[in-house]
């Protein structure tokens, strides 16, 4: 669809780096499926802009932005508005522009618990095990003591951010080692352990097996090293992509109102990803 001159909806990422960032193809296909005259956009901003991200979308009008590293921390506090687990975590990845005033949101843990619950996975009532305690592990621990998950343990290299981590799981939160993986119902990998060339494992394999749900946020590889033995001890395999998706999802509602269309946003990554594999 070829939007009257002047009346494109304009959406985009910011961060440093954005260059590699997936998400103009997730939101692209999505708009484009749902023949939305919307358009999303990379925007390469250095952290000492930070400062002014939310005032320089009020002034271009920009409808909506997904916020990356280094901006998420600046864009929670300056923002007009905030929700409460933005105020909790310290952090947003996502803006959305009402008229003038804009608010701060953050995805990424509802995006965890959606990619779960897609799976067939109810966090509720649930021994879960994070490993990590960095953004991604501190939004997904919030977003679990919500799905009223019984138990968090929270395992990280150091213990002092760990424990600052598990202040947000609503009381139901627990520093510890991996070795109670072996009594969790889920083990969610929230560290980059196994990310790109890097095969390492970020537990103990022996520790997985049937009736548990191994969650590996990271997308890249697609199927992880930590994913590959948790299936063939038994155990049952979620991968990041799911999360990046709705999380992504969410972002799409809040700013167009419109339920996301995840089977096509997927099927787009997907192409993306195995054209990215074939370069390498
Ligand atoms: P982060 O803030 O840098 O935190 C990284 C965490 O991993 C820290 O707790 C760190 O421990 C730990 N860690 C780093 N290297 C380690 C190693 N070699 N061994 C053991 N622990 C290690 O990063 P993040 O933003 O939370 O991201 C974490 C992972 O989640 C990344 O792989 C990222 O790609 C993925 N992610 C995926 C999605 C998605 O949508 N699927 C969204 C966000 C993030 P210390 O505290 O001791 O440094």
């Amino acid at each position: 669809m070829n939007p009257p001159i002047g009346s494109t909806v304009v959406t985009g990422v910011i961060g440093d780096p954005v260059g590699h960032s997936l998400s103009p193809i997730l939101h692209n296909t999505a708009f484009s499926a749902l023949n939305l005259p919307w358009v999303y956009v990379a925007f390469p901003v250095a952290k000492a802009f930070g400062g002014s991200v939310v005032e320089s979308m009020r002034t271009m009008g920009i409808r909506g932005l997904s916020v990356t590293m280094p901006h998420k921390d600046a864009v929670a506090r300056d923002a007009d508005d905030a929700t409460d687990d933005v105020r909790l975590l310290g952090a947003a990845n996502t803006l959305v522009a009402h008229g003038h005033r804009i608010a701060a949101h953050s995805t990424d843990g509802e995006g965890c618990v959606g990619a779960l619950r897609a799976a067939q996975f109810d966090p509720e009532g649930k021994r879960c095990l994070v490993l990590g305690a960095g953004g991604a592990a501190r939004a997904v621990i919030l977003a679990l003591a919500r799905a009223g998950a019984r138990e968090i343990f929270v395992a990280n290299r150091s213990r002092e951010r760990a424990e600052r981590a598990a202040q947000l799981g609503l009381g139901r939160a627990h520093v510890t080692s991996d070795d109670v993986a072996d009594s969790c119902d889920l083990i969610i990998n929230a560290t980059p352990v196994g990310m790109g060339t890097d095969h390492g494992l970020p537990i103990d394999p022996a520790r997985l097996g049937p009736g548990q749900v191994v969650n590996d946020l990271i997308y890249h590889p697609l199927v992880t090293p930590l994913l590959a033995v948790a299936e063939e001890r038994g155990a049952r395999t979620v991968g990041g992509l799911e999360m990046l998706l709705h999380q992504a999802g969410r972002q799409f509602y809040l700013w167009t109102g419109e339920v996301a269309p995840l089977d096509q946003m997927r099927q787009g990554v997907t192409i993306e990803l195995e054209r990215r594999a074939r370069q390498q």
